[in-house]
This record gives C-alpha cells, structure tokens and sequence, in this order.
C-alpha cells in the first residue's frame, strides 16, 4: 500500500438535515489501522468493504493520524458553516488499539471549538465504556455527539448467522446504557437485506430492529435516530462472493420505501443514499425509468423528514 499516511482515505461535504435544518455535513475518513473485527482470520461482517480504506492491519503512527485530522481542520474557514462533522476511521473510534486516546482527545477538543451541531462517530459496542464516553461528551459538548452503533438487526440469527456481527443484544443495550449515562446520542445502523433474506423477510426485519432501537433508545433516555441501510455489494466483502454466483441481489429501492414509510412515524430516520460509485447491479435500484426518481425521492426525504416525498409509482412495481 502506497497510499500517504499523512492524507486522510477520505474527505466530503454532502448536504444533510440536523434537527430539521438543511446544513452541509463533512465527511472525514482517517486512514488507519482498521477494524479489528475485519481483520480476524475470519473475516468480519459479511457486508463489509471498509478494509480497503484502511492499512490493512499496519499501524499509523500517532503523528500521521494528527496530520490527517489537521489537514482539513487545521483551516477554520474550511469548516465555518458546517453542521454535522462525521469522524470515520473504517472501525471502531473508541478502540485504542485502533484510534489511540490521545488522537481520540485531540480530535474531539478540536470539535469541541467548532460550531457544528452535531459530531457523529462510529464504535462497536465492546469499546464503549463510560470514561471514554463521558470524557469525550465533556470535550465536544453534551447533546453534540452521537454515536454510530452497526447493529445491522436486531434478531439474533440475521445478526450472528447471516450477518457475522460478533456482539449479542445485550452488549448493544448496555452500550446504549452508557450514552444515556453520559449525554451521548445513537445513531444505529440496520441493515436492509443481509446475506440470505428474501425481499420481504429484510423489510420485516429492519423494521422490527428499528423498533426495538427506539424501545431500547427510549428506556435509556437516549435521543436516537435509525440509519436505514440498503445492502450493496462492496468489493472484498463475503457478500461479494455470493452476488458473482448470482446467489444474492441488492434490496430493491421499493422494499426501501416499503421499510422507510413503517420506520417513519417510530422515530428519526436517514436512508443511506450513496450507490457508492459501484456498477449499477451492485447497489439498491428499481427499473431503468425510476432508479434516478427513487434516489433523488430518498435524498429529498433526508433532508425533509416528509413522508410524502417517497409517495411514487411505477409500471415496475407488482
Ligand atoms: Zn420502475
């Protein structure tokens, strides 16, 4: 790998919706060492292409991760007017094997200072532990940092068997305790259409883990919003190997809406809408004349929050 440990794997502003203001979200994705889950002989998650935006396992010394996080936020003109600041590192930002505290500290004293409304990270649950979140809400700002939790599904057999998730029910409950505890916000990611469920059996499960998301959210006073996300075949994943045997396809854009309009009225909801630049067979679609209505329907519900924007039709659909 060649790739400049000084540079981050990946910088975007995207538009977004925080609390019902349409602002600019920033995406960073440090180029680091990578999920430790990922890289067990085993393989990790079956839907899981990230490894390919990190080192693969070589560790980034401290210095480097710094100058990564300082070449875009070194610059406050480059992030005035930003709402929502997404730190990634492609694993988990709360494992110090993988994001040492002292970066960790940094980045959120820096966030800390900036004045966007929302700072999002992303964690397995093991990592969650209440000095770590406690001491980083106290850097960026109660009620400001939200934490992203892949819980993929909440039923046991989609999220160990099919989707090879590695954490039980109730290591993401007291995960979810702990932001409670500390005045952190969730983000869960559900999953729409592992490995091995038919199109109805993926609607029916993401909108019953969406649920209990919200039961869960709600008995740890937890503000929590689902990120709804449509499989897509990511190069290097399991699911790779099944999709070139023709033995999986991605989730049709319409079980997307089917899933959104249930999710809806149960809490805050974003769809992930990014076909993340793959060949169309990869990613959620519909029929040649609606895939671009139906993406640019889901972008407009994201920053909206209004139902009505996915109320489509199409001779396809039947
Ligand atoms: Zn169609």
């Amino acid at each position: 790998m060649s790739a400049d440990l000084r540079q981050p794997a990946w910088v975007e502003r995207t538009t977004a919706s925080v609390d019902g203001t349409a602002t600019t979200r920033l995406v960073f994705i440090f180029r680091a060492i990578g999920c430790a889950w990922a890289r067990r002989p085993e393989r990790g998650c079956t839907n899981c292409g990230f490894l390919s935006l990190t080192t693969r396992g070589a560790p980034v010394p401290f210095e480097d991760l710094i100058a990564q996080f300082e070449s875009v936020f070194a610059d406050s003109d480059a992030i005035a007017g930003i709402g929502e600041i997404d730190i990634f590192n492609s694993g988990s930002f709360f494992s110090e094997e993988e994001i040492p505290a002292a970066v960790r500290e940094h980045v959120f004293d820096r966030l800390g200072t900036t004045a966007a409304l929302r700072v999002l990270v992303e964690s397995r649950p093991e990592h969650l532990r209440e000095d770590r979140v406690r001491d980083a809400v106290a850097r960026v700002g109660a009620n400001r940092l939200e934490i992203g939790i892949g819980l993929e599904s909440s039923d046991d057999r989609v999220r160990e068997a099919l989707v090879h998730k590695g954490f039980s029910r109730e290591e993401f409950e007291r995960a979810v305790a702990v932001l409670g505890a500390t005045g952190a916000r969730l983000l869960a990611y559900v999953l729409l259409k592992p490995l091995g469920l038919t199109e109805q059996q993926a609607v029916d499960d993401a909108v019953a883990s969406s649920r209990y998301v919200f039961e869960v959210a709600r008995r740890s006073g937890v503000a929590a919003r689902v990120a709804l996300q449509p499989t897509f075949v990511a190069p290097g994943s399991v699911l790779e190997e099944h999709f070139r045997r023709s033995a999986y396809t991605p989730p049709s854009l319409w079980s997307v809406l089917d899933a959104a309009r249930r999710i809806h009225a149960m809490g805050e909801l974003s769809i992930g809408a990014s076909d993340e630049g793959l060949e169309p067979a990869r990613a959620p679609a519909g029929c040649p004349r609606c895939t671009e209505k139906l993406r640019a329907a889901i972008r407009d519900y994201n920053q909206t929050r209004d139902l009505s924007r996915l109320e489509l039709a199409c001779a396809c659909r039947g």
